[in-house]
Protein backbone atom coordinates (compact mmCIF):
# COMPACT_ATOMS: atom_id res chain seq x y z
CA UNK A 1 0.00 0.00 0.00
CA UNK A 2 1.09 3.21 -0.93
CA UNK A 3 1.12 5.93 1.84
CA UNK A 4 1.98 8.81 -0.10
CA UNK A 5 5.01 9.89 1.58
CA UNK A 6 8.71 8.52 1.34
CA UNK A 7 9.00 4.65 2.24
CA UNK A 8 11.47 5.31 5.12
CA UNK A 9 12.39 2.28 7.11
CA UNK A 10 12.92 1.74 10.54
CA UNK A 11 16.71 2.34 10.57
CA UNK A 12 16.35 4.52 7.83
CA UNK A 13 14.17 6.63 10.86
CA UNK A 14 16.71 6.58 13.26
CA UNK A 15 19.28 7.17 10.90
CA UNK A 16 20.19 10.47 13.00
CA UNK A 17 21.71 8.16 15.82
CA UNK A 18 25.07 6.78 14.81
CA UNK A 19 24.39 3.01 15.47
CA UNK A 20 21.86 0.68 17.75
CA UNK A 21 18.77 1.63 18.26
CA UNK A 22 17.02 5.14 16.71
CA UNK A 23 16.06 7.61 19.55
CA UNK A 24 13.16 7.38 21.13
CA UNK A 25 10.57 9.86 19.70
CA UNK A 26 8.28 9.86 23.10
CA UNK A 27 9.52 9.48 26.43
CA UNK A 28 6.96 8.56 29.25
CA UNK A 29 8.62 8.59 33.09
CA UNK A 30 7.06 8.14 36.40
CA UNK A 31 3.56 9.35 35.42
CA UNK A 32 1.30 9.38 38.35
CA UNK A 33 -2.21 10.66 38.49
CA UNK A 34 -4.64 10.19 40.88
CA UNK A 35 -7.94 11.47 40.55
CA UNK A 36 -9.60 13.13 44.02
CA UNK A 37 -8.97 10.70 46.82
CA UNK A 38 -9.80 7.18 44.76
CA UNK A 39 -7.43 5.25 44.37
CA UNK A 40 -4.78 6.17 41.53
CA UNK A 41 -5.00 5.67 37.70
CA UNK A 42 -1.64 5.58 37.06
CA UNK A 43 1.21 4.65 38.78
CA UNK A 44 5.07 5.57 38.18
CA UNK A 45 4.24 4.63 34.10
CA UNK A 46 7.54 4.69 32.36
CA UNK A 47 8.31 3.46 28.84
CA UNK A 48 9.52 5.18 25.56
CA UNK A 49 8.89 4.68 21.94
CA UNK A 50 10.90 4.59 18.88
CA UNK A 51 10.02 6.09 15.36
CA UNK A 52 8.55 3.36 13.43
CA UNK A 53 7.11 1.53 16.43
CA UNK A 54 3.26 0.53 16.81
CA UNK A 55 2.99 -0.21 20.21
CA UNK A 56 -0.47 -1.42 21.54
CA UNK A 57 -1.66 -0.63 24.99
CA UNK A 58 -4.18 -2.88 26.49
CA UNK A 59 -5.40 -3.27 29.62
CA UNK A 60 -9.03 -3.75 31.12
CA UNK A 61 -11.71 -1.53 32.10
CA UNK A 62 -10.76 0.91 34.42
CA UNK A 63 -7.32 0.01 34.19
CA UNK A 64 -5.89 3.67 33.65
CA UNK A 65 -5.44 3.93 29.49
CA UNK A 66 -7.58 6.46 28.66
CA UNK A 67 -6.12 8.65 31.40
CA UNK A 68 -2.58 7.69 30.01
CA UNK A 69 -4.09 8.92 26.54
CA UNK A 70 -4.94 12.28 28.29
CA UNK A 71 -1.56 12.59 29.80
CA UNK A 72 0.20 11.87 26.70
CA UNK A 73 -1.88 14.57 24.80
CA UNK A 74 -1.34 17.45 27.40
CA UNK A 75 -5.28 17.19 27.91
CA UNK A 76 -5.02 16.19 31.81
CA UNK A 77 -1.89 17.32 33.72
CA UNK A 78 -0.02 14.30 35.75
CA UNK A 79 0.30 14.35 39.28
CA UNK A 80 4.34 13.58 39.06
CA UNK A 81 6.00 12.42 35.93
CA UNK A 82 6.83 13.80 32.22
CA UNK A 83 6.19 12.96 28.69
CA UNK A 84 8.76 14.28 26.22
CA UNK A 85 8.28 14.32 22.77
CA UNK A 86 11.78 14.70 20.88
CA UNK A 87 13.18 15.71 24.11
CA UNK A 88 10.88 18.31 25.29
CA UNK A 89 8.79 18.06 28.05
CA UNK A 90 5.33 18.95 26.77
CA UNK A 91 4.53 20.16 30.10
CA UNK A 92 7.11 22.77 30.58
CA UNK A 93 6.83 24.12 27.28
CA UNK A 94 5.02 26.68 26.69
CA UNK A 95 4.33 28.76 23.63
CA UNK A 96 5.62 27.85 20.21
CA UNK A 97 7.60 25.15 21.51
CA UNK A 98 4.57 23.91 22.88
CA UNK A 99 2.82 24.10 19.53
CA UNK A 100 5.61 22.59 17.48
CA UNK A 101 5.52 19.52 20.56
CA UNK A 102 1.46 19.18 19.35
CA UNK A 103 1.89 19.35 16.05
CA UNK A 104 4.26 16.10 16.03
CA UNK A 105 1.50 14.31 17.27
CA UNK A 106 -1.46 13.32 15.78
CA UNK A 107 -4.55 11.93 17.41
CA UNK A 108 -7.33 9.49 16.21
CA UNK A 109 -10.68 8.11 18.48
CA UNK A 110 -13.10 5.54 18.95
CA UNK A 111 -15.52 8.10 17.07
CA UNK A 112 -13.48 9.12 14.51
CA UNK A 113 -13.94 13.04 15.39
CA UNK A 114 -14.54 14.44 11.82
CA UNK A 115 -16.53 17.13 11.42
CA UNK A 116 -19.72 14.83 10.16
CA UNK A 117 -21.45 17.74 7.36
CA UNK A 118 -17.85 18.47 5.69
CA UNK A 119 -16.15 16.10 2.67
CA UNK A 120 -13.50 13.83 3.69
CA UNK A 121 -10.93 15.98 1.33
CA UNK A 122 -12.00 18.90 3.75
CA UNK A 123 -11.95 16.64 6.64
CA UNK A 124 -8.36 15.65 5.33
CA UNK A 125 -7.44 19.62 5.23
CA UNK A 126 -7.97 20.32 8.80
CA UNK A 127 -4.42 17.99 9.16
CA UNK A 128 -3.03 21.22 7.53
CA UNK A 129 -4.17 23.84 9.80
CA UNK A 130 -0.69 24.06 11.40
CA UNK A 131 0.81 24.98 8.43
CA UNK A 132 -1.64 27.22 7.02
CA UNK A 133 -2.75 30.72 7.86
CA UNK A 134 -5.97 31.62 9.32
CA UNK A 135 -7.72 33.52 6.94
CA UNK A 136 -7.25 30.45 4.56
CA UNK A 137 -9.12 28.85 6.89
CA UNK A 138 -11.62 30.83 7.62
CA UNK A 139 -12.46 31.23 3.82
CA UNK A 140 -12.01 27.44 3.06
CA UNK A 141 -8.97 28.72 0.54
CA UNK A 142 -6.42 26.03 0.71
CA UNK A 143 -3.35 26.31 -1.42
CA UNK A 144 -3.05 24.03 -4.83
CA UNK A 145 -0.32 22.14 -3.12
CA UNK A 146 -2.41 21.35 0.22
CA UNK A 147 -5.12 20.35 -1.20
CA UNK A 148 -3.69 18.20 -3.48
CA UNK A 149 -1.74 16.81 -0.85
CA UNK A 150 -4.73 15.82 1.36
CA UNK A 151 -6.15 13.64 -1.73
CA UNK A 152 -2.59 11.81 -2.07
CA UNK A 153 -3.26 11.25 1.77
CA UNK A 154 -7.06 9.83 1.49
CA UNK A 155 -5.23 7.98 -1.93
CA UNK A 156 -2.82 6.21 0.20
CA UNK A 157 -6.02 5.11 2.73
CA UNK A 158 -7.46 3.55 -0.77
CA UNK A 159 -10.48 6.29 -0.07
CA UNK A 160 -9.12 9.18 -3.22
CA UNK A 161 -12.77 8.09 -5.46
CA UNK A 162 -14.62 8.83 -1.49
CA UNK A 163 -12.58 12.59 -1.36
CA UNK A 164 -15.99 14.34 -2.15
CA UNK A 165 -18.43 12.28 0.12
CA UNK A 166 -19.43 13.86 3.08
CA UNK A 167 -18.24 12.59 6.36
CA UNK A 168 -21.46 10.99 7.43
CA UNK A 169 -21.66 9.46 3.92
CA UNK A 170 -18.94 6.96 5.08
CA UNK A 171 -19.25 3.63 7.01
CA UNK A 172 -17.34 4.00 10.40
CA UNK A 173 -14.13 1.97 9.01
CA UNK A 174 -13.96 4.42 5.88
CA UNK A 175 -14.20 7.73 8.46
CA UNK A 176 -11.44 6.32 10.60
CA UNK A 177 -9.12 5.99 7.62
CA UNK A 178 -10.17 9.69 6.46
CA UNK A 179 -8.50 10.17 10.58
CA UNK A 180 -5.36 8.35 9.41
CA UNK A 181 -5.63 10.40 6.18
CA UNK A 182 -5.70 13.34 8.37
CA UNK A 183 -2.74 12.57 10.73
CA UNK A 184 -0.88 11.64 7.20
CA UNK A 185 -1.62 15.25 6.48
CA UNK A 186 -0.45 16.81 9.51
CA UNK A 187 2.61 14.79 9.20
CA UNK A 188 2.63 14.38 12.41
CA UNK A 189 5.79 12.08 14.06
CA UNK A 190 3.12 10.68 16.47
CA UNK A 191 -0.12 8.87 16.20
CA UNK A 192 -1.76 8.04 19.23
CA UNK A 193 -4.96 6.19 18.89
CA UNK A 194 -7.61 5.69 21.57
CA UNK A 195 -9.64 2.97 21.03
CA UNK A 196 -9.57 3.26 17.05
CA UNK A 197 -11.22 -0.09 16.25
CA UNK A 198 -13.94 -0.25 19.04
CA UNK A 199 -16.76 1.30 17.22
CA UNK A 200 -15.85 -1.23 13.76
CA UNK A 201 -16.89 -4.90 12.66
CA UNK A 202 -14.50 -7.11 12.61
CA UNK A 203 -13.35 -6.55 8.77
CA UNK A 204 -12.98 -2.81 9.03
CA UNK A 205 -10.87 -3.40 12.56
CA UNK A 206 -8.29 -4.83 10.55
CA UNK A 207 -8.28 -3.20 7.93
CA UNK A 208 -7.78 0.47 10.01
CA UNK A 209 -4.84 -1.69 11.88
CA UNK A 210 -3.28 -2.86 9.02
CA UNK A 211 -3.01 0.54 8.06
CA UNK A 212 -1.31 1.95 11.04
CA UNK A 213 0.86 -0.58 11.04
CA UNK A 214 1.82 0.49 7.48
CA UNK A 215 1.98 3.89 8.61
CA UNK A 216 3.88 2.80 11.64
CA UNK A 217 5.95 1.47 8.85
CA UNK A 218 7.10 5.12 7.46
CA UNK A 219 8.87 5.71 10.71
CA UNK A 220 5.91 7.53 12.93
CA UNK A 221 5.52 6.24 16.24
CA UNK A 222 2.10 4.82 16.59
CA UNK A 223 0.23 3.99 20.21
CA UNK A 224 -3.07 2.38 19.99
CA UNK A 225 -5.05 1.22 23.33
CA UNK A 226 -6.98 -1.78 21.68
CA UNK A 227 -9.52 -4.21 23.71
CA UNK A 228 -8.77 -7.26 21.87
CA UNK A 229 -5.62 -9.09 23.12
CA UNK A 230 -5.43 -11.00 19.53
CA UNK A 231 -5.75 -7.58 17.60
CA UNK A 232 -2.84 -6.35 20.07
CA UNK A 233 0.10 -9.81 18.88
CA UNK A 234 -1.28 -9.69 15.23
CA UNK A 235 -0.76 -5.96 14.30
CA UNK A 236 1.71 -4.21 17.48
CA UNK A 237 5.54 -4.80 17.25
CA UNK A 238 5.02 -4.08 21.31
CA UNK A 239 2.09 -4.62 24.02
CA UNK A 240 2.13 -2.84 26.91
CA UNK A 241 -0.23 -3.96 29.55
CA UNK A 242 -2.00 -1.64 32.43
CA UNK A 243 -3.40 -2.77 35.10
CA UNK A 244 -4.83 -0.60 37.81
CA UNK A 245 -2.64 1.93 36.56
CA UNK A 246 0.43 -0.12 36.75
CA UNK A 247 2.47 -1.55 34.09
CA UNK A 248 2.10 -5.30 34.36
CA UNK A 249 3.76 -6.14 30.84
CA UNK A 250 5.39 -4.52 28.01
CA UNK A 251 7.53 -6.73 25.73
CA UNK A 252 7.84 -7.44 21.71
CA UNK A 253 4.00 -8.67 20.56
CA UNK A 254 5.79 -12.21 19.44
CA UNK A 255 6.82 -12.85 22.93
CA UNK A 256 4.08 -12.08 24.88
CA UNK A 257 2.09 -14.63 26.77
CA UNK A 258 -1.14 -13.89 25.34
CA UNK A 259 -3.14 -16.57 27.53
CA UNK A 260 -2.27 -14.49 30.40
CA UNK A 261 -2.75 -11.19 28.52
CA UNK A 262 -6.15 -12.53 28.15
CA UNK A 263 -6.81 -13.43 31.97
CA UNK A 264 -6.24 -9.97 33.02
CA UNK A 265 -9.14 -9.52 31.02
CA UNK A 266 -11.16 -12.10 32.55
CA UNK A 267 -10.09 -11.31 35.96
CA UNK A 268 -12.79 -8.39 37.36
CA UNK A 269 -10.06 -6.42 38.74
CA UNK A 270 -11.13 -3.84 41.34
CA UNK A 271 -9.45 -0.44 40.25
CA UNK A 272 -6.92 0.18 42.75
CA UNK A 273 -6.85 -3.31 43.76
CA UNK A 274 -2.75 -4.35 44.49
CA UNK A 275 -1.42 -4.77 40.81
P1 LIG B 1 -9.55 2.93 31.02
O1 LIG B 1 -9.47 3.88 29.88
O2 LIG B 1 -8.49 1.88 31.01
O3 LIG B 1 -10.93 2.33 31.18
P2 LIG B 1 -9.48 5.29 32.72
O4 LIG B 1 -8.21 6.02 32.52
O5 LIG B 1 -10.71 5.82 32.07
O6 LIG B 1 -9.27 3.74 32.38
O7 LIG B 1 -9.80 5.24 34.29
C1 LIG B 1 -8.83 4.87 35.27
C2 LIG B 1 -9.41 5.17 36.64
O8 LIG B 1 -9.54 6.57 36.82
C3 LIG B 1 -10.80 4.57 36.86
O9 LIG B 1 -10.89 4.22 38.23
C4 LIG B 1 -11.71 5.73 36.57
O10 LIG B 1 -12.92 5.61 37.29
C5 LIG B 1 -10.89 6.91 37.07
N1 LIG B 1 -11.19 8.15 36.35
C6 LIG B 1 -10.96 8.36 35.03
N2 LIG B 1 -11.31 9.62 34.70
C7 LIG B 1 -11.76 10.21 35.83
C8 LIG B 1 -12.26 11.51 36.15
N3 LIG B 1 -12.35 12.48 35.23
N4 LIG B 1 -12.64 11.76 37.45
C9 LIG B 1 -12.53 10.81 38.38
N5 LIG B 1 -12.05 9.57 38.14
C10 LIG B 1 -11.68 9.26 36.89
Amino acid sequence: MSLGRPAITRRAAGAAVASGRPEAIVRVHGLTKRYGSAAPALVDVSFSIDPGEFVAVLGPSGAGKTTLFRCLTGLTRPDAGSVSVRDQDIYRIGGRAQRAARHEIALIFQQFNLVRRLTAHRNVLAGRLATVSTWRVLVGRFAKSDRQRALACLDAVGLLDRAYARADELSGGQQQRVAIARALAQEATVILADEPVASLDPESASVVLEMLHAVARTGVAVVASLHQVHLATSYADRIIALRAGRVVEDAPADRVDAQALEQIYARDTPVGSPA
